[in-house]
């Protein structure tokens, strides 16, 4: 993730920073360590395997309906009831594998399904909820632009999908999504295919997330998108933009098939999904979203200062960088989220001197350096901080400790050992 200030003002950041370089720094200390607020775990007693997901919905009424299928394996004993998030769902209806109705209970943050037969330790547990509801969060419409978006990080996907909602378990999953016949649906994984509704009015989007990811990076945007389509290695890579936007669209997003290239040389690891996409949308929280092989990015990237080029590189670059740091490998705790957003700082640097060579990485450094000293200076805090207030631990991301420090310690580790 990447917040908009950083994407949106990135061409301004280095005058307020020289500025601010005058003045004589604070004198800083280093925080005594305070262990994180659910260490080390979230734990859970069973294993997602797999969630297949329907949903349909009510943009005037801005309502979600959907149908979830999933399919797990306890891990810690025999069990009569499975446990799933959900942030004030409505469940209308439960039923097992073979369509027999259900008993569950729900309350505003928790759905408890009692299965039909106590399952075993390591027996495959299978159920569907029927549920309505009108999120207040994960869930967002912007209708003057007959746009819909998700947003799953950190703790948001529960507020229109029944699931585990902690990153430490990675599953498969597929959305089914019916929209409005004109409108284009992205997800996660492979486009399985695109069939018409029952009405005529509708069509059915089937994507397929076929190798496992955690759940907060579940993705689906909706809205009347032009697809630039390119590749890279012969992946899909395309950009689904605002028909009115696409000459800067290309220039936006034009590099990315070098950057993965660059990234997937760099990394010994080859880009690791189905396709990378990028949806460029309106009136987004923050400025990019790393939603496996799906990024979604604010539009105020193709308007920023300097022009879509240099405003989106450092964005664009992030972004694709989680695809490894954060989408492959996982914090499995929020208080150690410096291993996605300190790394993904970094691999800017990094694409910067690769493309750019060594002098525009050392200004990227830089500018880095001195954003951590200023953090550090304002709240003594370690990189590893569990500590938060309120339900929700993206407060804990952008202080400076987690971006600019973390890549700091990145740049140092590189120092110390080498590349290798
Ligand atoms: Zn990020």
């Amino acid at each position: 993730m990447l917040r908009l200030r950083r994407a949106a003002l990135f061409a301004f950041v280095l005058g307020p920073v020289s500025l601010a370089a005058q003045q004589p720094a604070p004198a800083g200390r280093v925080g005594a360590y305070v262990p994180p607020r659910d260490w080390p775990l979230r734990r859970h007693d069973f294993d997602l395997i797999h969630q297949r997901i329907e949903v349909a919905f009510n943009v005037p009424r801005r309502l979600v309906r959907g149908v979830v299928t999933t399919r797990l394996v306890p891990t810690a004993g025999p069990t009569d009831s499975v446990a799933l998030d959900a942030g004030n769902l409505t469940i209308d209806a439960a039923i097992d594998a073979r369509g027999k109705p259900l008993r569950f209970r729900y309350d505003t943050s928790h759905v408890v399904v009692r299965l039909a037969r106590r399952a075993a330790q390591g027996d495959t547990v299978q159920f569907t909820l029927r549920y309505h509801t009108v999120p207040e969060r994960g869930l967002y419409f912007v209708p003057r632009r007959r746009i819909i978006w998700s947003q799953g990080e950190a703790t948001e996907t529960r507020n229109w999908i029944p699931t585990y909602d902690a990153a430490n378990d990675k599953a498969t999953w597929e959305f089914l999504v019916t929209a409005d016949t004109g409108m284009r649906v992205l997800s996660n994984g492979r486009l399985v295919g695109v069939r018409p509704g029952r009405d005529g009015a509708h069509r059915v989007w089937h994507w397929s997330q076929e190798k496992p990811a955690s759940t907060y990076l579940y993705s689906v945007v909706v809205g009347p998108f032009a697809v630039l389509r390119d590749q890279w290695r012969g992946i899909p890579v395309d950009y689904w933009v605002s028909r009115d936007t696409v000459a800067a669209a290309w220039r936006a997003f034009g590099e990315t098939p070098s950057m993965i290239e660059i990234y997937s040389r760099v990394l010994g690891v080859p880009y690791p999904w189905a396709k990378y996409s990028q949806s460029v949308i309106p009136d987004f929280t923050y400025g990019g979203m790393e939603n496996v092989s799906a990024t979604t990015q604010t539009d105020l990237v193709l308007s920023a200062a300097g022009g879509p080029e240099g405003g989106a590189r450092s964005l664009v670059a992030h972004e694709l960088a989680h695809q490894w740091f954060g989408d492959l490998t996982t914090a499995a705790d929020w208080s150690h989220i410096w291993l996605n957003e300190g790394l993904t700082t970094y691999m800017e640097s990094v694409h910067e001197e690769k493309s750019r060579g060594w002098d525009a990485a050392q200004l990227n450094w830089w500018r880095e350096q001195q954003q951590a000293m200023r953090a550090d200076s304002a709240q003594a805090r370690p990189l590893v901080w569990g500590r938060y207030e309120g339900d929700d631990p993206i407060v804990l991301f952008f202080s400076g400790h987690v971006y600019p420090k973390g890549a700091q310690v990145a740049h140092q580790l590189r120092r110390l050992l080498g590349d290798s």
